[in-house]
């Protein structure tokens, strides 16, 4: 054992200085030589319930860039959690390595008994770099987990119930800019036509709206202009179409000052995570044009209460009809942003952050 000196323990001192940046409640560091396992589990604030995030894989180029990760993602799952109703927290976790070479059984089986060793106050899932075949191995550790395959009593593939809430989302945001929530007849322009895009399209086509479509995989475009009768756009015109709602599904940030100025739409709702570049630039920069903006953590959750229904034994009508609930929310906080003079991401943040401190106080009795 080493004699620790003064300068080391300042370092370590420090890092509570980082835990109180966002205020979390922990943060647990997991190594294993044996599987070469580095992993960082973040817990935001359990207020609400255990922390629930997915676990992300990914080569860090520096263990700095990973705890920034993780401690920024699992407070996005407090709030999107909070926003949503669940009865759930914030957490998240990453594994330091390449997905393609490094991830092995023995890998997510250890990194399961850490999952494991927490008793429940974590819960993880899919995210990017981790697959449901992971999430079996790491079934085989430990209960806490969600985002199995059917066959295993999960919900699957969470991109159908995604693609509904951003649906509500979008009607939700039609009543509000327009009084009427139907999207007949309406132009729409979905960026990225993935898994989520896709399936929007099928709601979407099925209410009669006339959808612009664009996606870097060409095979995608056509598929959509062959089946459902989309037209196809190049992806750098999609932004710029005069449109009645634009719906990013692909990447992040889309919502910058260079493109905002582009906008030509009344909406912007899709399913893309963190559309705002800088949401105190970003968010009164949309108001000021107009445009009505859905929160994105909000009308993208149906993918996390998908995967909470699994908890109680997954039905998929009961995680659609929690879905639905993504309407009233989303109604609410165009009314509230509206009536306080302020942007729909402040209302959403607002929102969140008052049910977590009303729910502290309930159970601050026995
Ligand atoms: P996906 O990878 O299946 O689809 C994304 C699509 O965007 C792909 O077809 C890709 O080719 C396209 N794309 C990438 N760059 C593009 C560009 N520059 N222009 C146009 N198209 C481009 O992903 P997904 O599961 O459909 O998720 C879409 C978004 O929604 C992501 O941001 C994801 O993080 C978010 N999200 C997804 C879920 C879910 O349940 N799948 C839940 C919450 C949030």
């Amino acid at each position: 054992m080493s004699v620790i000196n003064q300068e080391s323990v300042e370092t370590k001192l420090n890092l509570f200085e980082g835990l109180k940046t966002y205020d979390h409640e922990q943060i647990v560091f997991c190594q294993d030589n044996a599987t070469g396992l580095k992993a960082i589990i973040a817990i935001h604030n359990t207020v609400l319930g255990p922390g629930l995030g997915g676990t992300r894989m990914w080569a860090y180029s520096n263990e700095q860039d990973a705890i920034n990760d993780v401690m920024r993602l699992s407070r996005g799952m407090t709030y999107k959690a909070a926003l949503a109703g669940l009865n759930l927290g914030g957490a998240k976790a990453v594994i330091i390595g390449d997905a393609k070479t490094h991830k092995t059984e023995a890998l997510m089986r250890k990194f399961g008994r850490f999952v494991e060793n927490l008793n429940g106050k974590y819960i993880t899932a899919e995210d990017v770099g981790t697959t449901t075949l992971d999430m079996e191995h790491i079934r085989k550790e430990t209960e806490h987990v969600v985002g199995l395959p059917k066959n295993m009593g999960g919900g699957g593939d969470p991109s159908p119930v995604t693609a509904f809430g951003v649906y509500m989302g979008m009607k939700a945001s039609a009543k509000h800019a327009w009084g009427n929530d139907g999207l007949s007849g309406k132009t729409i322009a979905i960026q990225g036509i993935g898994k989520v895009g896709g399936h929007l399209i099928d709601y979407l086509t099925k209410e009669g709206a006339k959808i612009y479509v664009a996606d870097i995989n060409d095979e995608a475009v056509n598929h959509y202009v062959n089946k459902y009768g989309c037209i196809g756009v190049p992806t750098q015109d999609i932004i710029g179409l005069d449109v009645d709602v634009f719906a990013p599904c692909a990447l992040g940030a889309v919502l910058n000052t260079e493109n905002i100025e582009k906008l030509k739409c009344s909406i912007v709702c899709g399913a893309a995570n963190n559309q705002l570049a800088d949401e105190k630039v970003h968010g009164p920069m949309l108001v000021k044009q107009g445009i009505a903006y859905a929160p994105d953590y909000l009308v993208n959750a149906g993918g996390l209460i998908n995967v909470y229904q699994e908890h109680n034994g997954y039905v998929e009508e009961r995680a659609m009809s929690a879905t639905e609930k993504i309407y009233d929310i989303c109604l609410a906080i165009h009314k509230k942003a509206a009536d306080e003079g302020t942007h729909t991401q402040q209302a959403a943040n607002s929102l969140a952050e008052k049910r977590i401190n009303d729910i502290m106080k309930v159970h601050s009795t026995y």
